[in-house]
């Protein structure tokens, strides 16, 4: 069976000489892991396709029991990610959330989307990075099923105080009055708590379309990091890279 689809090669790996198995996240499939023959060799119609950050039009062989790519259309390759190790490395652990978090069995178009439009932010440099990735982690996080509860403080659901408190086990919140030390809270100015309920809240369009700075980020950025390592319960290799290499 043929199938011709649309995806974001997440992962490339080496086999042998001239061969790769690349981690597709498709349009059609979900995440599939695909052999590419001879995609090493530079003369291949495969070769730029089936690199790793690569949104490629695709003709995949379904087997019985692998997927083999016979072509690959690459349709943004996402050039200055590849020229700047933070971007890169941003880049990277996005990919590696894809891979651990998307639910199997899920529709991806949501998931592609959320992915193509963020790489495409980092790629152009035009929101700072911190912002782009807890918006990316959140947004994930909900299409997957774990959107936090920000509405309104948890106890007496008044909106907002100068202080709303953020647990991270929960995801929900309470404010300054109803905060009586618990563990695993994290404190949000009104900056990055206004932060957070763009990030879930807001129509997809517009998740980009805001900007915080200075302490808020710093807030915002921190919770929302919190908020997916305990969510999911483990840490990634490629965030712990991306957070040695931030400048
Ligand atoms: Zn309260």
């Amino acid at each position: 069976m043929r199938i011709q689809t649309k995806g974001l090669i997440l992962t490339e790996q080496s086999v042998g000489e001239s061969d790769k198995l690349v981690t597709v996240l498709t349009e059609s499939d979900g995440i599939i892991r695909c052999f590419a023959k001879n995609a090493k060799n530079i003369k291949s119609n495969l070769c730029v396709g089936t690199q790793s950050l690569c949104y490629s039009r695709l003709s995949i062989f379904k087997g019985r029991d692998k997927y083999i790519i016979d072509q690959a259309e690459s349709l943004s390759v996402f050039y200055e990610l590849r020229l700047d190790i933070e971007k890169l490395a941003l880049a990277q652990y996005f990919c590696e959330l894809m891979i651990n978090i998307v639910p199997e069995g899920a529709e991806t178009v949501p998931y592609l989307r959320l992915i193509l439009n963020s790489l495409y932010f980092v790629a152009n440099g035009k929101r700072p990075m911190p912002l782009i990735k807890a918006v990316f982690e959140l947004r994930l996080l909900s299409l997957a099923g774990f959107m936090p509860n920000l509405v309104c403080c948890d106890k007496c659901k008044i909106y907002e105080s100068k202080i709303m408190y953020f647990s991270k086990a929960e995801g929900t919140l309470l404010c300054d009055s109803c905060y009586k030390g618990e563990e695993n809270y994290i404190p949000l100015s009104i900056g990055a708590l206004t932060s957070m309920r763009h990030s879930i809240y807001a129509d997809f369009e517009k998740i980009f379309s805001f900007n915080v700075t200075g302490t808020a980020l710093q807030e915002f950025s921190y919770a929302a990091e919190q908020y997916l390592i305990y969510t999911v319960g483990r840490h990634f290799a490629s965030l712990d890279f991306y957070n040695t290499m931030k400048s």
